[in-house]
């Protein structure tokens, strides 16, 4: 997308850094946003951040300054992005399980959209904004029942999956949110999955809203947004030759299949798409060590940094930016936590490595530094912008 421009990792800036640490290039974040931006402005589509793919307060400040509201799964989040200047009404707060302090908290603060995924959660907003004395905006969060094909971690739109309300449910709940005192009916919410790089589950995806809207039209329901959730992927294989994700491809789905209606809002909750390729974890080589059959790099990073390759199976880029040599070996990276799965590689061809090296996990900047944790006593990773 655009013309080409050199995102390359400072080396230099690396070097007198503690490592772990998360390394963010800013004109990346920058350049992404404004790709966003650029494909929506003369459209009703307003883009929501989701916090939970990197909740850093200072990535947070650019995003709320380019515009994007927030989507948020915790009175956590929503605290995160009113420091960071998401304006209330820009934000959409969902989640299988919000309590009633997170709920409160929210309805204090004029959140703009409850997602709400069941009948007894709503029933309790709609309590709750009674006592209060307002109203809560909601929309119903659909369980569109599409398999986007995405690891079974990740994927949230099929029937048996915790997400959402049934199809053949809706009518009952849309019914009950029309009626019921203290909730104000705005839209439907669709999130189906995570790391979409093909197009066909957001196709999909629009028919059953067009199908949707056609069956409430009829009966008189008119909703003012539609909510199609995020999910976007990334190229995790070649980050330098992909480092903005394909947005028109996106975007374009849903203006070429997605009916909306006069006035309607089509609103979209980008997480990983927006942030995952200005991150890198940077770390460094503490030993370099030979096993039987294999050679393995232990680096300094482990699963607590960067949970992905534990969690889920995922493969980030590897990179030994300091070594200089011409000739390769294979090794497998893993990290210092006392855990099988703490692995970032298997198999890895790096030019010759030695203890020292920095090492560059890429395309880290999404479910990276926000899943970190201190299991083991470690130190929380650092960062670098
Ligand atoms: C996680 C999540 C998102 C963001 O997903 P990405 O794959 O990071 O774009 C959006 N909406 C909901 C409801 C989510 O749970």
């Amino acid at each position: 997308m655009g013309n080409f421009t050199d995102y390359r990792l400072p080396l230099e800036a690396f070097q007198s850094q503690r490592t772990p640490f998360y390394y963010y290039n800013l004109q990346l974040l920058h350049d992404t946003l404004e790709g966003i931006n650029r494909l929506t402005t003369d459209v009703p589509y307003r883009v929501h951040y989701a916090l939970k793919a990197n909740s850093n307060p200072h990535l947070l400040a650019i995003i709320a300054q380019a515009g994007l509201g927030a989507d948020l799964v915790s009175g956590g989040e929503l605290k995160a992005a009113l420091a960071a200047g998401f304006a209330p009404e820009r934000m959409a707060y969902a989640g299988v399980g919000k309590t009633d302090w997170e709920i409160r908290l929210a309805l204090e603060h004029g959140v703009g959209c409850f997602n709400v995924e069941s009948m007894p959660e709503m029933e309790v907003i709609g309590q709750l904004a009674q006592e209060q004395g307002c109203t809560a905006s909601i929309a119903i969060r659909v369980n569109p029942d599409i398999d986007a094909h995405t690891h079974r971690y990740i994927t949230t739109g099929t029937a048996d999956n915790k997400f959402g309300i049934a199809i053949e449910q809706l009518p009952h709940v849309v019914e009950r949110a029309l009626t019921m005192p203290g909730v104000r009916l705005r839209g439907l919410h669709f999130h189906i999955g995570s790391q979409l790089t093909d197009m066909k589950p957001y196709v999909m995806l629009c028919d059953t809203v067009n199908r949707l809207q056609d069956y409430y039209e009829a009966r008189g329901v008119r909703f003012e947004l539609i909510n199609v959730g995020g999910g976007l992927g990334v190229d995790y294989n070649e980050p330098d030759a992909h480092p903005i994700a394909d947005f028109d491809s996106y975007f374009g789905v849903f203006k070429r299949h997605l009916r909306l209606r006069p006035g309607q809002e089509l609103h979209f909750e980008l997480g990983r798409s927006v942030v995952a390729q200005c991150g890198s974890l940077i770390t460094r080589v503490i030993y370099v060590k030979s096993g039987r059959n294999k050679r393995f790099a232990i680096v300094d990073a482990g699963m607590t940094d960067l949970l992905r390759p534990a969690l889920y199976e995922a493969r980030h880029l590897v990179q030994n930016l300091s070594s200089t040599a011409l000739a390769c070996d294979t090794y497998d990276v893993v990290g210092p936590v006392c855990e099988s799965s703490d692995v970032f590689a298997h198999d890895c061809t790096l030019p010759l490595t030695q203890r020292g090296d920095l090492i560059a996990l890429r395309s880290a900047g999404a479910y990276g530094e926000s899943m970190a944790s201190t299991y083991n006593l470690r130190s929380l990773p650092g960062t670098l912008f």
